[in-house]
């Protein structure tokens, strides 16, 4: 479903992605891990077509994106607006409408983007709500939910579109706990409903549990992949390592 070969991106004179590659096949989960800075966010950007990138190939459901200097700009908008129609983004800092009550937030790209009539739309947000344990806060502002609903509402609001796959960007980084399992559990449920995901997270228990592939991320590159128990029971590669032990000791 997404295949990514020697993607590069540089922002100035500094190399950001230097010839990242990996595959993730339909309904799988892929958790993403790697010290901070190492290009996570910005490999997902391009992954979603928010970022374009130097060189390299990123295929996606068959839609292939290419390089810069492959691409005019001319031909990148349709492709971006393609690209976006086919994976959706949860963000860290969830990026709600402020001024839209939790259905309209997941009403509204489905109507203006996709074209649905209002009433299919409504129906689609209201089970989507459901799913995601929000159908009793149906009419509330962002502001009066707390970080936890409010991302469970971004999911929502992500799978509205009917995307092919979803990409998390560290999606409970901003949550205490309880609010952190309350979202980790719906993605886990969505995992369990066969939705291809990628997760850059740093809750390591949920990439153990839930991911079937673990890529670790570092200067740029994917380091190593291989199964969950693999990664964390047995890494191959000291920088794996040294990453397990920071976050263990944090
Ligand atoms: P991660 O998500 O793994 O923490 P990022 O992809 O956010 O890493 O960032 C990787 C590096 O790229 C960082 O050093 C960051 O400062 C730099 N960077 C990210 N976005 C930009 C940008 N738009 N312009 C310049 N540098 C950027
Ligand atoms: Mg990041």
């Amino acid at each position: 479903m997404i295949e990514v070969n020697g993607l590069r991106k540089s922002f100035g004179e500094v190399d950001i992605l230097r010839g990242v590659a990996l595959s993730v096949d339909r309904g799988e989960v892929a958790a993403i891990i790697g010290p901070s800075g190492s290009g996570k966010s910005t490999f997902l950007r391009c992954l979603n077509g928010l970022e374009r990138f130097d060189a390299g190939r990123v295929e996606i459901d068959g839609l292939v994106l290419r390089g810069r200097s492959e691409i005019p700009a001319s031909g990148w908008a349709r492709l971006h607006r393609e690209v976006c129609r086919r994976v959706g983004m949860v963000f860290q800092g969830f990026n709600l409408f402020p001024h839209r009550t939790a259905l309209e937030n997941v009403m509204e790209g489905p109507i203006y983007v996709l074209g649905v009539n209002r009433e299919v739309a409504e129906n689609r947000a209201r089970r989507l709500l459901d799913r995601v344990g929000m159908s009793d806060r149906l009419h509330a502002m962002p502001r009066e939910l707390s970080g936890g609903q409010q991302q469970r509402v971004a999911i929502a609001r992500a799978l509205a579109m009917e995307p092919r796959a979803i990409l998390f960007d560290e999606p409970t980084s901003a949550l205490d706990p309880r609010m952190t399992a309350e979202v980790l559990a719906v993605m886990s449920d969505l995992a369990g409903d066969g939705l291809t995901m990628i997760a850059v997270t740093h809750a390591m228990h949920f990439a153990r549990r839930v991911a079937n592939t673990v890529h670790v991320f570092g200067e740029g590159r994917v380091i190593e992949s291989g199964p969950p128990e693999q990664i964390f029971d047995d890494p191959r590669e000291e920088a794996t390592r040294i990453l397990l032990s920071s976050v263990q000791a944090a």
